[in-house]
């Protein structure tokens, strides 16, 4: 298992499209434009000043009522589900989806205008190979509401899905593997569909401008209302499907594992989404080096003392073993009993205080900083800590390995980071950082 080695994916050439928005009725236009490998796919504003960008990361998702909206700040992106499925079931791993709207055109309701769009874009092998995210035991998600998600190890990325409607009308079960050939014949044809009782209400406050049987099944009573028949005896379970598989795209990185569906929407999808980021974050903390080699890449005490002004008793870093690309950093620190505060927490039980470990991930992260700002005239000001987790304690003896990923950059003014302490394979506290840039 995860043996297998695939390369990334861009789209060939730029490739538009234009259609109707659905909550807002307007007229919309989307471009598909290639990016640079681990690039991930990126949603942009054209209508907006300056253009904003977002990352299809399940860490910008804002809603999941009736469809799955990302956004950051006050910029939104609704709807982002169908084409997310179409870019991730092809294969397309890094791409750019530039739009003068707030929404993706809603088509007829289903991810076939995508895929005939990512077809005329054709695709481009890049050089990088791709990210999975093997299932190594079982996840869950469960609901009040009698949605159930559970993901199991497999070697390929299967699903298996029941739908049943209010009282458990239209119950339907599909079972396959996704692959680009499978999505495109048997789930990017299948629509929208909603049950009248569910949209009545919208209808009547006006919220769904764009919605009418052009881009959704609506099914009333035992009534299946539709501009064309059904495309599939089954056509509702393959939508869902669908959905999932724009939703868990959010992730970031393709998924080897089987998913047994029940019942699901998209609020589910995006928890099961979100506790496989979470996973993911935790193994990548984990799988960094765990000896401290010689010579390497990184940085020694005199070299960490050269970019950091912090000094015994208060430097929290021995050395950096190393860096991963621009955004990701290792670094080490031996604790010993010897460290000053342990006279005092606590008399006769000394025990490493969580504010020091969010100090030294402070420090690692702000070496990372410095290297990608490559200016001593500048420097990161620690602004805030959000998330912060103290797990498991830290005792004299132990070697925490600190870990920095950057998450999120704006220019030279802000910068936010993940950050683990490690001890012994596991994770002894974290917490998001946040720097702001000012001159020295
Ligand atoms: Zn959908």
């Amino acid at each position: 298992m995860a043996s297998t080695f695939e390369f990334q994916q861009t789209v060939g050439k730029t490739a538009s499209l234009s259609g109707t928005s659905l909550h807002t009725g307007e007229k919309v236009s989307l471009k598909l434009l290639p990016a640079p490998v681990d690039h991930g796919i990126k949603f942009k504003r054209k209508d907006l000043q300056d253009e904003p960008t977002i990352d299809a990361r399940i860490d910008n998702l804002k809603t999941v009522e009736r469809a799955t909206t990302i956004g950051e700040g006050p910029m939104r992106v609704h709807t982002v589900e169908h084409v997310l499925a179409a870019l991730s079931a092809m294969g397309v791993d890094n791409a750019i989806v530039e739009m003068d709207a707030n929404e993706p055109p809603i088509g007829d309701g289903s991810a076939q205008p995508y895929v005939d769009l990512i077809k005329k874009a054709g695709m481009t092998v890049q050089e990088e190979p791709r990210k999975f995210f093997d299932v190594r035991e079982p996840m869950y998600v469960e609901s009040k509401t009698g949605v159930l998600l559970v993901l199991l190890p497999d070697e390929k990325f299967r699903i298996s899905c029941t739908q049943a409607g209010p009282n458990n009308r239209f119950t339907q079960y599909l079972s396959m593997e996704v692959t680009a050939a499978a999505f495109e014949r048997e789930i990017a044809p299948a629509r929208t569909f909603v049950f009248y009782e569910d949209v009545q209400p919208l209808m009547e406050k006006n919220l769904i401008k764009g919605g009418s049987l052009e881009n959704a099944i609506v099914v009333r009573g035992e009534a299946v209302l539709s501009k064309e028949p059904l495309r599939f005896a089954d056509e509702f379970v393959r939508h869902k499907i669908l959905d999932i598989i724009g939703d868990l795209a959010l992730v970031g990185r393709r998924i080897r594992g089987h998913l047994v569906a029940v019942k699901p929407g998209h609020a589910a999808n995006a928890d099961l989404a979100r506790a496989i980021a979470r996973e993911q974050t935790q193994r990548s903390a984990m799988s960094a080096p765990r000896a401290i080699p010689i010579g390497d890449s990184g940085l020694d005490t005199r070299e960490v003392m050269k970019i950091l002004p912090h000094r015994y008793p208060f430097l929290m870093v021995d050395r950096v073993i190393g860096f991963e690309g621009e955004n990701k950093i290792t670094a080490v620190k031996s604790i010993t009993i010897n460290e000053p505060f342990f006279q005092g927490h606590f008399p006769g039980h000394p025990v490493m205080p969580g504010v020091m470990q969010v100090e030294a991930m402070a420090q690692v992260a702000s070496i990372l900083l410095f290297k990608l700002t490559k200016t001593s005239s500048r420097v990161g000001y620690f602004m805030s800590a959000d998330q912060v987790k103290f797990r498991k304690p830290v005792f004299p003896g132990d070697t925490i390995f600190i870990h920095a990923e950057l998450t999120r950059a704006r220019g030279n003014r802000m910068a936010k980071t993940k950050c683990y302490c490690v001890v012994n394979d596991a994770v002894v506290s974290e917490g998001e950082l946040m720097f702001t840039f000012l001159d020295k």
